[in-house]
């Protein structure tokens, strides 16, 4: 038996442990830092795209600053043209200086009304194409002089052309021929180099494009050899529509790219800056990983501090559980005590559990103490008892045996009986027959009696045996036999036996003598009698009787209990013995005014197997009683019934009754109602019961007391001959 039944050992704490714990630390750990990497992630790309603006932004202002000089100088030029003090000559010198004074201009010319250059200067060196004689030409069909034309306003305009970029510009001015235009055509090549070679980290340029989104720069140069310019067609239309600021976007490889864009605001067209989006944000992508990595190291850290928290918390629990579980009451393991020094709560559980385990030893070791004292006590008593006792198994093995039963078996006190069969301790042969019979039948519960010849003289013997049960258990161990010494008792038996044969004689011989000399006075044959002398003789002749009455019955009670009394069987008509006795007592019952009468139910009885003097005697003492104890002017009621297996008769009277208490204890020999003596020995009903017995019926009495009692009494229809009475 285990005291404890515990579910097997599972780990179902621990992980419970580690995930809480870790639940606590990891997501606020992973919230915070994820919403500081945010933030720093908002601020260093909000930064490179501050760069990428002002950058461009730059790059655009110097671009109009260009052109607000060109300008400046050629409306120099334009007030010169209009002063009339000024020869045509001198206007082509002036014209000339104007050129000189820059380097970038390739081309000054005045343009008429018609669109017909009349006067122009230009610097070979940027414009080597130009000859002598095609030097006046028309701009009639240049589109931006269409466009000056018809708006009448300075048109300017960048453009590049092989390879080159430059700046065309009309400046209006009247004169009396009409509206005439200053043109300039300027390089801005030294500008576009500058872009062009603006490197933005390893990977990042530069570029300017025109007001129709052509490309003015040149590949750019910082950025690595074989770099195309990559424009990204929505985010050039969105320069040209003059505004400022940064935006990403994704090549056609897919590639991100950061970028922004100013307007040249005079000059038109807008500057451009990109740059990969994986450099731009190298930084911003480096801190990532490496608060990505932080938290990373930060949750490993907790998780193993989970994990050692939760060790340490749950293995004194298992600790405490394995122990528990190993204590065994019934086979008295009692395990080591739990050691645990962690000097917290689950310490003091560990210590109060070791102090559990220990009462609970000393429990254990008490009731061990208590069996075994148990036990001795038993054994004493086994051993020290007169009879002989015997347990075996139901292999017939011997499993106690006291020195008492090894005196009667004859077997020496020091042989070790004990798992030996029972059979080889039995030398004669009517021992192993009454053994046979009871230990094999114990349910019978009846003595066998065996006879051991011992010392020259009979010795007997009483064997019973019982089935061993344990208290409160169904299944049984064995078969304990009882062998009883009865030696005494048997000679106490046939000293009683020749005892009453004595009385018998020597106590009713006299009597009927002295009875039959009475009746011989009352006869007068011996003279006649007085009327004392006769009265007195009645009364002799009365107390006579009641004494050989009360002889006769110690006498029958001694037959009936020496189990020699002898039933006569026969099949008899109860109900004729009945009426035969109540006949007798009609004259009593005259003179008392008792009513007696009998009942039978629902016709003749059916006839039933007995002995008839033993069943008048029977009547006779239960009507005699109810004579006796009904006072005058009482009925007496003898009532007879047959069921289906037993005769059935009662004696009913309406005398004084009997006290409950004596009930059962009338039936015991001499036993009389206290103050109620009204003659006779207490045996009658003593001799009733044994009767009604020996035919194998019951016999009890009921009363209501001060009005009157029933004697009941049955008898089997189809009587089987009880065991006594074959014995006898
Ligand atoms: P006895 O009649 O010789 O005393 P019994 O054995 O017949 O012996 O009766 C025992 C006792 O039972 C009687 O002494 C009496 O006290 C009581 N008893 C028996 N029969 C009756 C009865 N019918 N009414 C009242 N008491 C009775």
């Amino acid at each position: 038996m285990k005291m404890f039944s515990l579910a097997p050992l599972r780990f179902r704490l621990f992980p419970r442990f580690v995930f809480f714990l870790t639940l606590i630390a990891v997501v606020p750990v992973a919230t915070v830092s994820t919403l500081i990497v945010r933030i720093n992630d908002d601020s260093l790309q909000k930064q490179v795209q501050r760069f990428h603006i002002q950058l461009a932004e730059s790059l655009a202002n110097r671009m109009d600053e260009r052109l607000s000089t060109l300008q400046a100088q050629l409306f120099l030029g334009i007030s010169a043209l209009q002063s009339p003090n000024l020869s045509w000559a001198g206007r082509q010198d002036f014209l000339r200086s104007l050129l000189d004074s820059s380097e970038q201009f390739g081309i000054i010319s005045v343009v008429n009304n018609f669109g017909q250059e009349v006067m122009k200067v230009y610097n070979p060196v940027l414009e080597p194409d130009i000859r002598e004689q095609e030097a006046l030409i028309s701009h009639r069909t240049f589109p931006l002089f269409l466009y000056f034309k018809k708006t009448g306003k300075q048109s300017v305009r960048a453009t590049r052309r092989n390879g080159k970029t430059f700046a065309e510009i009309y400046l209006p001015f009247e004169t009396p021929a009409g509206l005439n235009a200053m043109y300039a055509k300027a390089s801005l090549n030294d500008l576009s180099d500058v872009i062009s070679q603006k490197a933005i980290g390893l990977t990042g340029y530069a570029y300017v494009v025109g007001a129709d989104g052509e490309l003015l720069t040149s590949p750019p140069a910082a950025a690595g050899p074989n770099i195309q310019i990559i424009k990204d067609p929505s985010m050039v239309k969105t320069a040209l529509m003059g505004s400022l600021g940064a935006r990403e976007f994704r090549d056609e490889n897919g590639i991100r790219w950061v970028g922004a864009s100013a307007p040249i605001n005079k000059l038109g067209g807008a500057v451009l800056t990109q740059q990969k989006r994986d450099e731009a944000y190298a930084d911003v992508i480096k801190g990532k990983r490496t608060a990505a990595l932080n938290v990373l190291i930060t949750i490993l850290i907790i998780l193993m501090a989970a994990y050692l928290l939760a060790g340490s918390l749950v293995k004194p629990l298992l600790a405490i559980t394995r122990v528990a579980q190993d204590v065994d009451l019934a086979r008295g393991a009692f395990p080591e005590p739990v050691r645990i020094t962690s000097g917290d709560e689950i310490q003091d559980l560990a210590q109060t559990f070791n102090k559990m385990i220990e009462k609970l030893k000393g429990y254990a070791d008490m009731q061990v103490e208590k069996l075994i004292i148990e036990q001795k006590k038993t054994e004493a008593i086994i051993f020290s008892i007169e009879d002989g006792l015997i347990m075996t198994d139901y292999q017939g093995k011997i499993q106690l045996i006291n020195h008492q039963a090894k005196n009667i078996l004859q077997i020496p006190g020091d042989t070790d009986a004990l798992g030996q069969p029972l059979w080889k301790f039995l030398p004669s042969p009517d021992l192993k027959t009454a053994f046979v019979d009871v230990l094999t039948k114990p349910e019978a519960k009846k003595a066998i009696e065996v006879k051991l010849p011992r010392e020259g003289k009979d010795n007997f013997f009483a064997l019973k045996s019982e089935h061993v049960r344990p208290p409160n258990k169904q299944e049984t161990l064995g078969v304990v036999t009882v062998i009883h010494d009865i030696t005494l008792e048997k000679e106490l038996d046939s000293m009683k036996e020749e005892f009453l044969h004595s009385i018998t004689h020597d106590l009713r011989n006299p009597l009927t003598a002295i009875r039959g000399f009475i009746r011989l006075f009352q006869s007068g044959q011996t003279g006649v009698l007085t009327d004392l002398q006769r009265k007195m003789f009645d009364t002799m002749d009365k107390a006579s009787l009641r004494l050989m009455t009360m002889v006769n019955d110690i006498l029958d009670l001694a037959r009936l209990e020496a189990g020699r009394l002898k039933l006569n069987l026969a099949s008899i008509r109860i109900e004729d013995i009945s009426n035969r006795v109540i006949e007798l007592f009609t004259p009593q019952a005259r003179t008392n005014t008792i009513q007696l009468s009998i009942e039978t139910a629902n016709g003749p009885l059916p006839p039933v197997t007995a002995d008839p003097a033993l069943m008048e005697r029977v009547f006779t003492n239960l009507i005699g009683n109810a004579m006796k104890f009904t006072p005058d002017g009482g009925t007496i009621t003898i009532k007879l019934a047959a069921s289906d297996d037993a005769f059935i008769g009662s004696v009913r009277d309406s005398g004084e009754g009997i006290p409950k208490a004596y009930l059962d204890a009338i039936f015991d020999k001499f036993k009389q109602v206290e103050g109620r003596f009204k003659g006779g020995a207490g045996l009658g009903l003593t001799i009733c019961k044994r009767i009604v017995e020996a035919h194998g019926g019951r016999i009890w009495a009921e009363s209501d007391e001060g009005k009157g009692s029933i004697f009941t009494f049955t008898i089997p229809r189809n009587l089987v001959i009880p065991q006594q009475e074959k014995a006898a």
